[in-house]
């Protein structure tokens, strides 16, 4: 009965991102709204859920600017999320997957030249979007 609880869990919860995969939510929020959905579904659960999620790179999980709370983004045609390094814009606070050969070149060199082993997914290149560039100008 517990095993059928978690898998209700997860779904219900990937349901809400996946149709709402244009959007980010904080963890309070998604708790808020899958909550709805299903009474039973406790906090710790949801939060549990979100962090396995984002660790098989099923969701996307940073900062927003400006804002000191993480956010959780569903992420369907980039399942590994956690292979790749990501940009976002700190203005709109949109997400670039940044996963062309070029960068995976890069966090080669990073390694040779540096030492470094860089963590992609913990590594968020931030910028200004061309959406944003443009707006500014005006
Ligand atoms: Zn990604
Ligand atoms: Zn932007």
């Amino acid at each position: 009965m517990k095993n059928t609880y978690k898998t209700k869990a997860r779904e219900v919860i990937i349901a809400y991102l996946e149709s709402h995969n244009d959007k980010r939510f904080t963890a309070r929020e998604i708790f808020e709204a899958v909550s709805k959905e299903e009474a039973a579904i406790d906090r710790t659960t949801v939060y549990r859920n979100l962090d396995r999620l984002y660790e098989g790179g099923e969701l996307l999980k940073f900062k927003e600017p400006n804002q000191d709370a993480w956010f959780y983004q569903y992420s369907k045609e980039h399942e590994h999320c956690n292979k790749h390094m990501h940009g976002q814009c700190s203005v709109c606070g949109k997400i670039f997957h940044l996963d062309k050969d070029f960068v995976n070149e890069f966090s080669e060199k990073l390694l040779n030249e540096y030492g470094l082993d860089m963590d992609p997914s913990k590594t968020v290149i931030i910028g200004t979007c061309s959406d944003c560039r443009h707006i500014r100008k005006k």
